[in-house]
């Protein structure tokens, strides 16, 4: 496997970000398409100089700058022109206050749903891998690639069309259909493996260590450090729509566990800044009960994640063997948060709750944090008495088949003798 720095460069343009650091030891190598650290096998993660920003004028500056995820450009692994090229330009995305929801779970200290559902491939893997391109352009990769439960696949599909560059990705062969069309329509290749994901994943580690895989960019593989570095935005969003605040408690669902790691960065990086104001807040993560192998762990107390086999209607969440889990367990137990889960049906039950309360409809992992939010209030665990955001990270026109069976009221005849007889007027 190629894990040591080769191909980088000390000119390479990734604006504030300058070098690799080793999230294990601290090691630190140049900036390249590498994600594991030559000492230790640890993962690597960006390191940044902020030090030459003065908090007021970067806030103007933020403010100021265009209504999607570019506006955190200076916060970035990403070149300071990144929004002249060619990309999907995610983000900013909708902060819903949830009022209804809110009086149907109890909540009495404000429930907003971040909706990522609003992104132009309807998840929040745009944001990951937008950074992801500006990495492969800094590299000099030609093929845009990755091994994904879904959305990925089809964000890399839509972002490489866009940049103009070829892509080839990956998928467990069994996915929901609108999954696979929406993968496939951006002209790329689409293989699907006969295998879940963790073995999807496997093969595309090795794909990359072999000649077949030379001038690739796994958007989650080779260039997962910079990848990863997207969810911070959903942090600095949130904060910046509640008015430069940190939330008392956010919830967030966990596949790989990378999206709630970076949430965690991005909320430290904006006390750090002196954005936002420093006070606690807590990180809960969310899992269906079919691949719980954090919520599993988080209950059992000790700091090993136990791989499972994934059974659930919630495939876009289920990896089986979560690279970041142990992170995940380290962030819930710092915050003061939890990680939990529910079942299928408490899944599907939550995305009509939603729906019908707030006029969004959520894929299954929407419907995962949300069942795991009321959940968490049932139990007592979450204090409804505090500003709770909820994610929903996926469109629930995506995962139709979670909901089947909704459908028609009545069928009636074209009158009203028909209309009344069927009970609805
Ligand atoms: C990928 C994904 C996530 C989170 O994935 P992580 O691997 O934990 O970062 C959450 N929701 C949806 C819909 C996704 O596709
Ligand atoms: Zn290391």
């Amino acid at each position: 496997m190629q894990t040591v720095a080769s191909a980088s460069s000390p000119t390479v343009d990734l604006g504030p970000a300058t070098a690799l650091s080793c999230r294990e030891c601290g090691h630190r190598v140049p900036l390249g398409p590498v994600f594991a650290c030559e000492e230790c096998f640890g993962p690597l993660e960006i390191a940044y100089d902020f030090s030459a920003y003065d908090t007021e004028e970067l806030r103007r500056r933020i403010e100021a700058g265009p209504a999607n995820i570019w506006r955190y450009a200076p916060l970035l692994p990403v070149p300071a022109d990144v929004a002249g090229k060619p990309n999907l330009n995610p983000g900013w995305t909708e902060l819903v206050k949830a009022d209804n929801l809110a009086r149907e779970l109890g909540v009495t200290g404000g429930l907003y749903v971040k909706d990522d559902s609003g992104n132009p491939t309807h998840s929040f893997k745009d944001r990951v891998v937008a950074q992801a391109l500006e990495a492969a352009r800094a590299f000099g990769f030609t093929t845009l690639s990755c091994s994904s439960t879904g959305n990925l696949a089809g964000a890399v599909g839509a972002a490489a069309a866009r940049a103009g560059l070829r892509s080839c990705v990956f998928i467990p062969h069994d996915l929901e259909q609108a999954k696979v069309v929406m993968a496939a329509v951006y002209g790329g290749e689409l293989v699907g493996i006969e295998g879940n994901y963790d073995d999807v994943n496997r093969f595309c580690s090795e794909l990359i260590g072999d000649s077949a895989g030379e001038g690739w960019g796994f958007v989650n593989v080779n260039l997962r450090p910079y990848y990863a570095e997207g969810s911070k935005t959903l942090a600095y969003e949130i904060c910046e729509q509640l008015g430069w605040r940190l939330p008392d408690q956010i919830v967030v669902p966990i596949a790989s566990g990378s999206q709630l790691t970076k949430i965690d960065k991005g909320l430290r990086e904006l006390i750090s800044l002196g954005l936002v104001e420093d006070r606690p807040y807590r990180i809960f993560g969310a899992q269906a009960e079919g691949c719980s192998p954090v919520s599993t762990a988080f209950k059992a107390g000790p700091d090993v994640v136990r791989p499972q086999k994934p059974n659930t209607i919630a495939k876009s969440l289920a990896i089986g063997n979560p690279a970041d889990g142990p992170y995940v367990l380290d962030i819930a137990r710092r915050t003061g948060g939890a990680v939990e889960d529910v079942t299928d049906q408490q899944v599907v039950d939550a995305i009509r709750l939603l729906a019908r309360t707030e006029g969004i409809f959520a894929e299954t992992a929407g419907g995962v944090t949300v069942g795991v939010t009321r959940k968490l209030i049932e139990n007592g665990v979450l204090d409804p008495a505090k500003t709770t955001v909820v994610l929903n990270t996926g469109d629930g026109l995506k995962t139709l088949d979670a909901v089947a069976g909704t459908g028609l009221t009545a069928t009636i005849r074209p009158t009203l003798d028909s209309f009344r007889e069927a009970g609805l007027a």
